[in-house]
């Protein structure tokens, strides 16, 4: 069986797709699920999340490795996957990526250049998350193109209709030319801090698309432990196990896991 590949993207910056990213990665091999988390942000949040130390310093990343695919060459990408003790492997990023967003432009088969790098260890995980930069460009849509599906952090602080609007028409495009089987995992609330603002946006973005996109029925809440988590290089989930908001990603976990299971079902 080959992995599950869920892009965690909306191009809006700071509304929890590093955080989920590590968060439901974390839970998922909790839950004895093989993961590997894609660090696809030049900012390399991802990796400095989970303790790379300087990013721009390392040398084996995933610019690395697509680079060597564009070019055809031979290169084993596992000989950049670290390995974190709680449990996930991930391919760190960092600035050298922001060229190879622009040099994509002029290369063949462009959309494909991560999907060509994922397909060397599809088959050694049963999950893979890759961390979108905050933008629509190549890298992105890149993301899009290797996915099964696309879970979509939204935070509940903005009403985001007309960013999600962008979002919507970008992936309606990847369906059309390049991934007909993308599906959308879920819109996820984070950010969530129940005063009524909050349970208005929820509320309306779940009106304006619920009919026809899942809308998770977990929400993240804000919690101060989720912001300091980055910097300890672990997860909220081992930094503050008893926050809410860890608790709110293992909840997370387990929708997903439920109800992909329902899926599999269905198919039998
Ligand atoms: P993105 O990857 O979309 O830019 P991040 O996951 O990096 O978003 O989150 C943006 C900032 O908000 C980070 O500093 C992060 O630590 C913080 N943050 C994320 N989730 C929460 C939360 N539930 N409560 C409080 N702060 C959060
Ligand atoms: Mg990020």
């Amino acid at each position: 069986m080959s992995a599950k590949i869920i892009a965690v993207c909306n191009q809006k910056g700071g509304v929890g797709k590093t955080t989920t990213t590590v968060n439901l990665g974390v839970g998922l091999a909790a839950a004895g699920q093989r993961v590997l988390l894609i660090d696809a942000d030049p900012q390399g949040s991802l990796s400095v999340s989970l303790g790379i130390g300087d990013a721009d310093a390392q040398t084996d990343t995933l610019a690395s490795v697509m680079v060597r695919e564009m070019n055809r060459e031979q290169y084993d990408v596992r000989s950049c996957i670290r390995h974190h003790a709680e449990g996930v492997d991930y391919l760190p990023a960092n600035i050298e990526l922001a060229s190879v967003d622009v040099s994509m432009i002029n290369t063949m088969s462009r959309e494909y250049i991560l999907s060509g790098v994922i397909a060397q260890i599809r088959d050694e995980y049963d999950f893979i998350l890759i961390d979108c930069m905050p933008s629509l460009g190549m890298l992105t849509v890149n993301a899009l193109a290797a996915a099964d599906s696309i879970l979509i952090p939204v935070e509940t602080k903005f009403l985001p209709i007309k960013g999600l609007q962008q979002l919507f028409q970008t992936i309606s495009s990847v369906r059309y030319r390049i991934n007909p089987n993308l599906e959308i995992e879920g819109v996820l609330f984070t950010m969530f801090n129940g005063t009524n603002l909050s349970e208005q946006i929820a509320a309306t973005v779940t009106e304006t698309y619920g009919s026809s996109i899942r809308v998770f029925d977990t929400r993240i809440p804000t919690g101060t432990k989720a912001a300091e988590a980055p910097a300890s290089g672990s997860s909220l989930l081992h930094y503050a196990p008893k926050s809410k908001a860890a608790a709110a990603y293992t909840a997370l976990t387990n929708e997903l896991l439920a109800h992909r299971n329902v899926k599999k079902e269905a198919a039998v």
